[in-house]
């Protein structure tokens, strides 16, 4: 691709592809791709009259997005990565990472300096940007519990703003930044991390690597991070070599009373209470009983080895793994009365 403009901070470049900027590896083109190199430059941006007026698409690592046609607006990607510690108390450290680091990376140098909590974190695919919008969550553990504060360019306000902690709203796979789409760029997240923290352990497979491992005493929060790490690659396929957004369905919240009946006939569903009278069920559960672990339509079908994901075989469209998310969709809610809702962004 041929950068179109640069400015001090910035690169521009028209009618870019995307497929290398999507784990499911899809075709999509966007009408013009930012890359922004020091968040400072979002403030020169902003006066551009294409970012004011075209839809604006903030993108990370795309690995939890399915382009299901070109993005006929602005594509802007943030690639600030600098991760700093700004104050260490002993017990806790803050810690700002800039959003275009790499998580993974950032949960590993978190692991080597001996910083607690983000261990079961460890292996979700995407940048530290993107991690606040869907409150990313695995192993029993949210990435909402370790947010001091999320720095970001308000695009409606025209300026920097810090939102605390307690203001992300944080919920199940969600926030504040994701209800209110295309509102913010977050340029940076600040933790607070601990330096001792209770392991949490208690999550399915967990204690059983652990013990895999010869971990007999209370692991250590890089030994917890290696058993986790070890389930995952078993049971999620590898973006970098088949196409995928990890889990495409969240686990869908039913009424207690619904999740009873479903149980009384289904004694093997697992489902878990989740508060006010509802309940959350295995959509993994409910996606294999009817039938569609390892179907595949084309080059579209649902993984093998986890029929929570969807994935790209070769040469499918985001419109075709759509379709095929649809059809599973509607098998599951005729069969069982359950609404399935889709975990990443789909346009
Ligand atoms: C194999 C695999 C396993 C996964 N496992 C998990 C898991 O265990 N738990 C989990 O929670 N998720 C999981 N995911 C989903 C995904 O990794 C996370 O949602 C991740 O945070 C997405 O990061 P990204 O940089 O790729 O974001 P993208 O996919 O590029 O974007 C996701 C959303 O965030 C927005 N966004 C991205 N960056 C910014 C920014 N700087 N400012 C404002 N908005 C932004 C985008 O507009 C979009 O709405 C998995 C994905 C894969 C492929």
């Amino acid at each position: 691709m041929i950068a179109t403009a640069t400015g001090d901070g910035y690169t521009i470049v028209e009618n870019a592809s995307l497929q290398g900027r999507n784990t499911f590896r899809v075709p999509a083109r966007a009408a013009m791709l930012v890359d922004v190199r020091k968040p400072a430059a979002l403030a020169e941006l902003s006066g551009y009259a294409m970012l004011k007026s075209a839809p604006l698409l903030v993108l990370g690592e795309g690995s939890n997005i399915l382009f299901t046609r070109d993005w006929p607006g602005v594509v802007l990607s943030i690639a600030a990565h600098a991760i700093d510690v700004l104050e260490d108390e002993g017990r806790h450290v803050r810690v700002h990472a800039e959003a275009g680091a790499n998580w993974n990376d950032f949960v590993h140098w978190s692991l080597a300096r001996g910083f607690a909590g983000l261990e079961n974190l460890v292996l979700i695919p995407g940048t530290v940007g993107a991690a606040p919008i869907q409150n990313i969550g695995a192993y029993g553990v949210e990435v909402g519990e370790f947010i001091a504060g999320v720095e970001a360019w308000d695009l409606v306000e025209a300026r920097r703003v810090r939102i605390e902690g307690p203001d992300c709203g944080f919920g199940y796979r969600d926030s504040r930044f994701k209800r209110e789409a295309g509102r913010h760029v977050v340029t940076a997240v600040e933790f607070v991390l601990p330096r001792v923290r209770e392991p949490r352990t208690d999550y399915a497979g967990v204690r059983e690597e652990l013990a895999a491992l010869g971990v007999v005493d209370v692991p250590r929060p890089a030994e917890v991070a290696e058993a986790i790490s070890r389930l995952r690659m078993r049971k999620l396929p590898n973006p970098a070599l088949i196409g995928n957004a990890g889990s495409f369905f969240k686990n869908p919240l039913v009424a207690s009373t619904l999740a009873d009946a479903l149980q009384r006939e289904h004694a093997a569903l697992p489902a878990w209470p989740a508060g006010n009278g509802q309940s959350k069920l295995s959509a993994a559960w409910l996606i294999e009983a009817c039938g569609f672990k390892g179907h595949r339509e084309g080059d579209a079908g649902v993984s093998d080895r986890h029929a929570l994901v969807l994935v790209n075989h070769g040469d499918a469209t985001g419109a075709q793994l759509w379709a095929l998310a649809q059809r599973v969709r509607d098998g599951v809610h005729a069969r069982f009365g359950v609404e399935l809702e889709p975990e990443p962004i789909v346009l």
